[in-house]
């Protein structure tokens, strides 16, 4: 099946040059100006993957991802931003608005075809139903849902997989380059820090069911999924 992506760019040049490589890399491209029409096309018809520019000219994509983010029907939609800027905090804003990699202008369209398929590789679903459970967690391959009693932990496509590693692979240790391998994949292009911003999101996730404790941080080498003895909050 043809993956479509929507990408959202105000500036026509830039649009023209990215829809051209990614209709070439095989995916089928929708373009919006702004914000509104970017929400319009998505009330359409839900793209696999948003590739989101930081500056429009209605409301920042900051604001738009936020946004994709809050609703429950399109918080599970992966998202790139793109943006001229490049500081290490510009990029830490931008995958806390939710976004999930970040990519800085000017990009090769050859960087970014590898970014879209690394990403779409770790937001597909897992293939077969399972059921992984432990300490009143409960999380669904099939759905890509965890739970904790009836309740939904709502988390972005990249939580998730962190998630479904760590409860895979509990009370080891990872270093943030064996967690890069393991859920983000083979790819050269992504930094470790945006590691630290995930678990950062995977925790605010947690915390309100007091289950943020269960990712340790181990001074020096990584995180550790530790779920502790006690029981969560049910
Ligand atoms: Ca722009």
């Amino acid at each position: 099946m043809t993956c479509r992506i929507l990408f959202v760019e105000d500036e026509l040049a830039i649009r023209e040059m990215v829809e051209m490589a990614l209709t070439r890399a095989g995916y089928h491209v929708t373009g919006a100006q702004d914000s509104r029409a970017a929400m319009t096309c998505i009330a359409d018809q839900y793209p696999d993957l948003i590739l989101l520019d930081w500056m429009l000219p209605d409301s920042s994509g900051l604001e738009l991802a936020r946004r994709i983010r809050k609703d429950k029907q399109t918080q599970r939609i992966p998202i790139i931003m793109l943006t001229a800027r490049n500081t290490e905090a510009d990029m830490i804003q931008g995958l806390d608005s939710g976004a999930d990699d970040y990519i800085t202008k000017p990009f090769s369209p050859r960087e970014l075809v590898a970014r879209i398929k690394a990403l779409l590789r770790r937001s597909a679903p897992h293939g077969v139903d399972e059921l992984i459970e432990h300490h009143g967690l409960k999380l669904n391959t099939g759905s890509q849902r965890i739970t904790i009693g009836s309740t939904e932990i709502k988390v972005g496509p990249t939580e998730y997989r962190l998630m479904l590693f760590f409860m895979t692979h509990l009370d080891r240790v990872y270093t943030r380059a064996q967690l890069l391998d393991h859920v983000w994949g083979q790819t050269t292009y992504v930094e470790e820090r945006t590691v630290d911003v995930h678990i950062r999101r995977l925790r605010k996730a947690l915390e309100p069911f007091g289950l943020a404790g269960f990712i340790e941080t181990v001074r020096g080498s990584g995180y550790r999924y530790h779920p502790k003895a006690s029981s969560p909050l049910m």
